[in-house]
This record gives structure tokens, C-alpha cells and sequence, in this order.
């Protein structure tokens, strides 16, 4: 059985044919789901009874089942849980900030890079989420929208997992996600957010996308790096920022740094210069963000000033920055490589939600 949200029109056309059916019924099958959020084959009207008993037979709509949605007390974020077919749940976050809606998605069940911050990593790696697995995070969310009038306006990929261990599913899911006959999402709003896997990045870097792509920096140099994410262990810091500037220079996109500034590790006006030396001479933004403490890590946030403190350095150096604390979006920026702090962030701003839906 095939999984609707991996086909793409030419694909679920020719699937259509295979079957004996014509091809427009795939195109109206996409309306339905693309631009009506509908993804119940009972309720596409304008398709025979007969029909629709082979298409569920064929094709597997939908593939995540939601478990519950849980709002922030502002109604800016939206947390919603899913169940894959094998029973594993994966998170989606949905951010409302002015005009956007921006869909945080997981690549992956648990995460192998296992950063020293993040409990992601920690509970260990399950698998890869497929194509459709991915795309219907977004397409899901959007049906939610909607019925409200709204849609989704970007895309990060910053859930849990790392998105560049998982690159042909990713890849096929923008792709799907930015098709013109589906949901017709522009390239430039869709992030990619990785801890620095080399080799994707220089894949990433000939696919012809102009997709964002965010490094998850989080030191100023190798040997701390060593120290909080693994993976530094395999790709050093160079070859990470060879390969950020041969795509910078290539797609045209600006660079974009995630530095979580972590007490007694990270945040000493000392890393503030080394950053900006690293950073010397590259069109970029850092975004700083104080560390978030939750149970069972121990590292800690800190202090208001010395986050001031490192952020005057960076300012002093002409380094462009900016600096979220853990409200709103702050949970889209972080999530993912703060898969934890996510977590946690999202306890914080739903302590007293105003509701918690339980679909099932
Ligand atoms: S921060 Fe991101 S890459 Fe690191 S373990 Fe967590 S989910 Fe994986």
C-alpha cells in the first residue's frame, strides 16, 4: 500500500492509470486533500462509492493519527502529537506569530546525534520518518488551519532529529511540500536546521533548492563543540564552514547561527570574541538563546547579565544577533535542537493551556 502524502501528481496519476482509473480523479483527489484539508476518502463527494473503497484499499490516507493538540495560553503555539502506523509518536509544533504559520516538523524518531543538551538525542534513535510521514505533519496542520480560514505559510525543519541523517526523505518532502500542484509552498520558507553533517550540507548544496539553512553553531570553536554535540567528533568546524559558505555562495541565502548559550561552557565574553573571529567577514546572523534548565541535564541558563555582556561583545564586533528567551516563537527557532528544551518551554507556556484536545 502506498502512503498518499509521498506521490507526487505525476506519480499518483500514473498510479490512478495502473488501476484502470482515469487520471483526472487524481487531480481531484489532490483538491481534496491539497486545497480542501479533507483526508477521509468517505467524505470526497464528487468520487464514486466504488471508487473510493479502491482507493482506500490502494493508498494509505492519512498515515498519522493525532493523539491531542495543546495550545499556549497566548494561542501563538500549538503543540500537536502524532502516532505513526508502528505506534511511535512524534511532536509538530505550529507557530502563529502575525500573518505566519509556521509548522516546526520531526525528521525522525529520536535522534542519533545525541547533543548534550537535548533529550532528544538521549532517549536514543528509532528510525527515520518516511516521505509521507513528514508531509503530512504539514498537510494535517494545514486541513487544521483551514477550517479557520488560514494556512501554513513556512516550514523549519527543527523537530526532532537531525534532518541531514534523514536527507532522501527530507528532500522529497520539501519537494512535495513546494510542488505547485500541491500545497505550493515557496522555497525560501522552508528551513533546514542541521548540527553540521557535511556531507548533506554539500549535497543540499547542488539539489537546485533555495531552501534557508540554519547550523546549530553552539560553540565558538572545535573543542567545546567536541564537548556538547558528538557529531562534532566526525565533522570539524571547518569543514562545516567551508561547506555553509560553498552553499551560502551558491544559492545566494544568507547564513543563519544557532548558538545556545549554556552557563559556564559557552557564555564567557572570551566565546564572544572567539565567535566573532570565527565569524569574521560572513553575511550572517547568530541567534542567541539562553540555555532553558530541565530535569535530568545539568546544565544551567545563564545569568541576564551575562548574556548582555556577550552580546555587546558580538555587537561590538559588528556580529549581527539577536537573542530569545523561552516564549512564542522562540519555541519554533529552538525546537528541534532544543528538543528538550522544546518540551519543556512548551510545559512552561501551556502551565494553565486553555485547552488540551484529546482527538484519540
Ligand atoms: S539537538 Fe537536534 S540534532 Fe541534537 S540530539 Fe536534539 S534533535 Fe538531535
Amino acid at each position: 500500500m502506498q502512503d498518499f502524502c509521498e506521490l507526487n501528481p505525476t506519480e499518483l496519476a500514473a498510479l490512478f492509470k495502473e488501476h484502470g482509473e482515469k487520471e483526472y480523479h487524481a487531480t481531484q483527489v489532490i483538491e481534496w486533500v491539497y486545497g480542501k484539508g479533507i483526508l477521509n476518502w468517505d467524505a470526497m463527494s464528487n468520487l464514486s462509492k466504488n471508487l473510493k473503497q479502491k482507493l482506500a484499499s490502494l493508498i494509505r490516507l492519512p498515515v498519522l493519527q493525532l493523539v491531542h493538540i495543546q495550545d499556549s495560553n497566548d494561542l501563538e503555539t500549538y503543540k500537536f502529537l502524532w502516532k505513526l502506523p508502528d505506534g511511535k509518536l512524534v511532536e509538530s509544533v505550529l507557530i502563529c506569530s502575525g500573518d505566519r504559520r509556521t509548522v516546526c516538523v520531526s525528521s525522525q524518531v529520536g535522534c542519533p546525534a545525541k547533543c548534550a543538551f537535548c533529550a532528544s538525542g538521549k532517549e536514543g534513535f528509532y528510525r527515520n520518518l518516511r516521505p509521507a510521514e513528514i508531509v503530512e505533519q504539514v498537510v494535517q496542520i494545514n486541513a487544521w488551519l483551514l477550517a479557520k480560514g488560514e494556512r501554513v505559510s513556512h516550514i523549519v525543519y527543527m523537530g526532532m532529529g537531525e534532518p541531514l541523517k534523514n536527507y532522501d526523505p527530507v528532500l522529497k518532502s520539501i519537494r512535495l511540500l513546494c510542488d505547485p500542484a500541491l500545497l505550493n509552498l515557496s522555497e525560501r520558507r522552508i528551513t533546514v536546521s542541521t548540527v553540521g553533517i557535511v556531507e548533506g550540507i554539500k549535497r543540499l548544496t547542488h539539489e537546485d533548492l533555495k531552501v534557508n539553512l540554519v547550523l546549530s553553531l553552539h560553540a565558538p570553536n572545535q573543542k567545546i563543540r567536541t564537548k556538547i554535540i558528538p557529531y562534532a567528533r566526525k565533522y570539524p568546524l571547518e569543514d562545516i564552514l567551508a561547506a555553509m559558505d560553498e552553499y551560502t555562495r551558491r544559492t545566494k541565502r544568507d547564513i543563519t547561527f544557532e548558538y545556545i548559550l549554556i552557563a559556564g561552557i559557552n557564555d564567557h565574553p572570551d566565546h564572544a570574541h572567539e565567535l566573532a573571529h570565527l565569524l569574521h567577514g560572513k553575511q550572517c546572523t547568530v541567534n542567541l538563546i539562553p540555555y532553558n534548565p530541565v530535569a535530568g541535564l545539568r546544565l544551567k541558563r545563564p545569568e541576564k547579565k551575562a548574556v548582555k555582556l556577550f552580546r555587546s561583545v558580538l555587537f561590538g564586533s559588528r556580529v549581527v544577533n539577536t537573542c530569545r528567551y523561552t516564549k512564542g516563537d522562540d519555541i519554533a527557532a529552538a525546537c528541534g535542537q532544543l528538543a528538550m528544551q522544546k518540551a519543556e518551554e512548551l510545559a512552561e507556556v501551556t502551565s494553565g493551556a486553555t485547552s488540551l484536545t484529546v482527538i484519540s
